[in-house]
């Protein structure tokens, strides 16, 4: 071990498990690229200005959660602690939005940052994948995200999670809605911070994990009595497009989530095997957020799934994904002039799409047999002087142990015959 470790709340990904991260990503990725979402990649850090309007100053995660440095030239940046604003900003920066083709669909993969006190499930450095529909207004398109994240998470294998449903409203209804909710929150006992949120987002008191706080909230008007006209058909239709598709929701008029931005649709993934830190993704509809970051109106919508968590509800689940082998073949050289015929065969190998490895480092048989074992092939390839010189090497199938020589021109197509 050097001096070094990992800094606090973070951890990283050694193989053999994180082939487990990579093929999570992969599986949520699937969906995505087979329904319309082209790849964007941002940087790992903005302007702090971009988040603190864009996510919310009211939220966590602007105000408790977020790395931020000031530049040598007096810059303030941030390290990105969600994904949907560095999307919606690279895509207006870009000009996306006026190539024609609306709505524009993008789905990345990263790495972000929060400030978080580290539990299970809860770290400063964690990855997501995320999916973002900018600029249209479909019901349609909420509901095909859903789907996708739905298909993603079926896909993995996993089975006991649920998808929660809300309506936040707009524009139109939220704004009477907060203050009948502000009314009513005013006159309850509460500490100092949760006063201040009231009036700064009382909708997020209702979220409050508190069960003397909980208790106090029996009575309060609900959003869902207040939603305008349009807003309703909007919320009915997109029901109406997930009940078709069989993908089932639980309606849950409390779920607020912890950004500002959100507007009419909102859900969460949520994990029952996972604790207190059970939601495994969450989106929603984003309408006003392009206008508040400086941009034209953009009603979008989108979602982030994280990915740590995806792999502990698989833990959760017992699933293991099945990951190919890391290694199909593996080469043992005997003496010098195997070495170079076998680094050869290795190569031919590798670009015949047939995964081999090559025994480094001058190792004996005996110790070379090991590694062999220990990578997983299925199968070693052992070539001597006697064998390079009757033009074979020695095939040896791992499993059964048994061996048998192959003339060195066939191997490849042996070999990739055998593997099926
Ligand atoms: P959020 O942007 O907070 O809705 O997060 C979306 C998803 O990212 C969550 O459902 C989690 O799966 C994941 N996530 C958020 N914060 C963290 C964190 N601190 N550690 C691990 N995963 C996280």
């Amino acid at each position: 071990m050097s001096t070094f470790k990992a800094p606090k709340g973070t951890f990283d990904l050694l193989p053999p498990s994180s082939a487990t991260y990579l093929a999570v990503r992969e599986a949520i990725a699937a969906p995505l690229q087979t329904s319309g979402y082209g790849y964007i990649e941002t940087p790992g850090f903005e302007d702090v200005s971009l988040f603190s309007r864009g996510v919310g100053e009211s939220t966590d995660i602007v105000t408790k959660e977020m790395y931020t440095l000031t530049t040598k030239g007096g810059t303030e940046l941030a390290l990105r602690p969600e994904g949907t604003a560095s999307v919606l900003r690279a895509a207006l920066e870009g000009n996306l939005h006026k190539a024609g083709n609306l709505p524009v669909k993008l789905w990345y993969s990263g790495s972000y940052y929060r400030y978080e006190r580290p539990q299970k499930g809860r770290y400063r450095h964690f990855s997501q994948v995320g999916a973002e529909a900018i600029g249209a207004e479909d019901p349609a398109l909420d509901a095909e995200l859903i789907i996708l994240a739905d298909q993603a998470y079926r896909s993995l294998g996993l089975r006991n999670f649920r998808i929660l449903l809300n309506s936040l409203g707009d524009k139109e209804c939220r704004p009477v809605y907060r203050e009948a909710l502000q009314t009513f929150l005013r006159d309850l006992d509460l500490d100092e911070d949760t006063r201040r949120r009231i009036e700064i987002n009382p909708l997020r008191v209702l979220d409050d994990k508190r069960d003397a706080v909980q208790k106090q909230l029996v009575g309060a008007p609900m959003l869902r009595d207040y939603l305008c006209d349009a807003c309703k058909a909007y919320h009915e239709e997109v029901r109406a497009l997930l009940q078709a598709a069989g993908v089932s929701f639980q309606d849950d008029e409390k779920l607020v989530r912890g950004l500002d931005y959100y507007t009419r649709t909102t859900f969460e993934f949520v994990h029952d095997g996972l604790g207190s830190q059970s939601a495994v993704g969450g989106g929603g509809r984003y309408d006003g957020l392009s206008e508040m970051i400086g941009g034209p109106s953009l009603p979008s919508v989108g979602w982030a799934l994280g990915v740590d968590r995806t792999v502990l509800a698989l833990e959760a689940e017992g699933v293991e994904l099945e990951i190919p082998a890391a290694t199909s073949v593996y080469a043992v050289p005997l003496g010098e002039e195997a070495r170079r015929v076998l680094f050869g065969v290795v190569t031919e190998l590798r670009k015949a799409g047939v995964a081999a490895d090559f025994s480094y480092g001058g190792r004996g048989l005996k110790s070379a047999m090991k590694n062999a074992n220990r990578s997983g092939a299925r199968y070693a390839i052992i070539g001597g002087e006697r064998d390079l010189a009757e033009g074979v090497v020695q095939l040896k199938d791992m499993e059964s142990g048994e061996q048998e020589p192959v003339a060195l021109a066939d191997l490849v197509a042996e070999v990739r015959a055998r593997l099926g």
